[in-house]
């Protein structure tokens, strides 16, 4: 494959502005599918779970999952969007290997949740409020394995194979209006935005929202114009995105593929394009077409949806705080700089700093274990810091060692270890293994008096006010005591003994 020419991402966004639109994908976790009983569950057998109508037999009839409705409504809620009150289904029409029915029941013209917005922050902190055109219910299809090729493509397989699981798992998708103005931070945004979209669908609990399972995955528009021109660019569109940074990196590929084209006076197809994490770099898919080629029309075997206007204020006053409202809020309680805050919000750690706080311990503490040691740990065992085997309670329960005076910083990440190994809580671990500090002065002397042997001009030091030689005695101290001595202690002891 010929490499793509890029321009360099500056030299892009001095020639063009960019025009970003977003089509997330959520996979709603019900316990049943979409139009019929089989189970909504990842990971079963292959085509364990489907059914006449989800394979689409003939004479099959579906019937609306309710709960899918349900959830629908309150993601359409919590993206502020107007809830219409009669929606219907609509067949699309098409043909693929992982599509038995031949057509995808979804919605057309009249989505369940229309014109709604999302204020979105970017690492940077500039905050943008990204326009929803509309959130609308279909089916998922089946999953396709493709084998015998070198990449997992159906370029170069040898067969491939359909499991059925997946048909007729309720999705709802979620599309943007065109989203100006981002500049340089497009790609932070487009990956902001799903972020937001996986918060809210988690704290809704109406998806499991894990990306590297596709619960959450994003297509992404990118077109570029020159600045003030009026006309939108072509776009393209990278398909199924499933990873914050694969998104971020898509968008800019896109963004500095497209201006090395335009550049040179050639024109961009539209067309829908794959994203290869390992490569980095998008790859032509198919022509896009437009929406009418796929011959829509209103699915004669499912009534409307029509919910009453008392489901949905019920399902308004149930809903969770707004994401943004949260952070305000957090932020307002914690008292945190501005950039740790924003450290922690990409992060992704307030749930465990709020966790951790409600546990007792000072937003601070919360906040350095966390966001320090914990997230070293993560990162270096390639895991997401939620998946470390310690919780909130733990932490603050460390933390509230450290204040009472019983463990040191040392001790507590040594701690750490043993809770994340599963020896028990903190609490206990420093019972079991008598890691507590020791401040008893009889030991504390005795320590000081050895390490003074081997240096003894520190005690003349210290008399002159050099008080830096007092550190090799701690150290040495600290050292000799594992760890567990008190340190403040110790210097307080060291410099009676100068002065007596
Ligand atoms: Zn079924």
């Amino acid at each position: 494959m010929a490499k793509e020419e890029l321009m360099n991402y500056e030299q892009a966004l001095a020639q063009f502005e960019v025009v970003i639109g977003l089509e997330v994908h959520v996979e709603l976790n019900t316990n049943t599918k979409m139009f019929c009983g089989c189970k909504n569950e990842f990971g079963n057998e292959p085509n364990t779970n489907v059914c006449p109508i989800c394979i689409g037999l003939p004479g099959s009839l579906p019937a609306v999952n309710k709960r899918a409705v349900e959830s629908s409504i309150q993601i359409g809620l919590a993206l502020g969007c107007d809830i219409a009150p009669t929606g219907r289904f609509a067949r699309k029409n098409y043909f693929y290997p992982d599509l038995a029915k031949n057509f995808q029941t979804s919605q057309y013209d009249e989505p369940i949740a229309f014109e709604g917005a999302l204020e979105v922050e970017v690492p940077s902190g500039n905050k943008f409020n990204v326009l929803i055109e509309r959130a609308h219910m279909e089916e998922d299809a089946g999953k396709l394995t493709h084998v015998g090729g070198a990449t997992g493509r159906i370029q170069g397989a040898e067969y491939s194979l359909v499991d059925y699981n997946r048909a007729g798992v309720p999705l709802v998708e979620i599309v943007t209006k065109p989203v100006f103005g981002a500049g340089a931070e497009a790609p932070e945004l487009a990956a902001a935005y799903v972020r937001s979209i996986r918060d809210i669908v988690r704290a809704l609990n109406v998806s499991d929202a894990r990306m590297e399972r596709g619960n959450v995955r994003c297509d992404a528009n990118v077109s570029l114009r020159p600045h003030g021109a009026e006309k939108l660019g072509t776009r393209t569109e990278t398909k199924n995105v499933n990873s914050l940074r694969s998104i971020e990196r898509a968008v800019r590929f896109e963004i500095q593929r497209q201006a090395a084209i335009l550049a040179k006076g050639g024109s961009i197809l539209q067309e829908t394009r794959h994203w290869h994490e390992d490569r980095g770099v998008t790859s032509s898919g198919r022509p896009k077409s437009d929406a009418d080629d796929y011959r829509y029309f209103p699915e004669p075997d499912l009534v409307p949806v029509q919910p009453s206007k008392e489901w949905i204020e019920q399902l308004r006053a149930g809903l969770p705080e707004n994401p943004a409202d949260r952070r305000r809020r957090l932020a307002a309680d914690w008292g945190f700089s501005e950039l740790e805050f924003r450290d922690v919000v990409n992060a992704g750690l307030l749930d465990q700093i709020e966790e951790t706080v409600a546990a007792g311990a000072k937003p601070q503490a919360a906040r350095k274990w966390w966001a320090g040691e914990l997230s070293r740990i993560a990162n270096d065992e390639s895991k997401d810091v939620a998946e470390l085997a310690i919780s909130a309670q733990q932490v603050a329960e460390l933390a509230g060692l450290i204040d009472a005076g019983k463990i040191n910083d040392r001790l507590a990440r040594e701690v750490l270890g043993f809770v994340l190994a599963g020896e028990g809580s903190p609490t206990e671990i420093v019972a079991a293994r008598g890691l507590e500090v020791v401040s008893d002065d009889g030991a504390l002397i005795a320590a000081i008096d050895e390490a003074l042997a081997g240096q003894p001009d520190v005690l003349d030091a210290i008399r002159e006010g050099r008080m830096q030689a007092a550190g090799a005695v701690i150290g040495a101290v600290m050292k000799a005591m594992k760890g567990s001595a008190d340190a403040a202690r110790v210097r307080e002891l060291l410099i009676a003994k100068a002065n007596a």
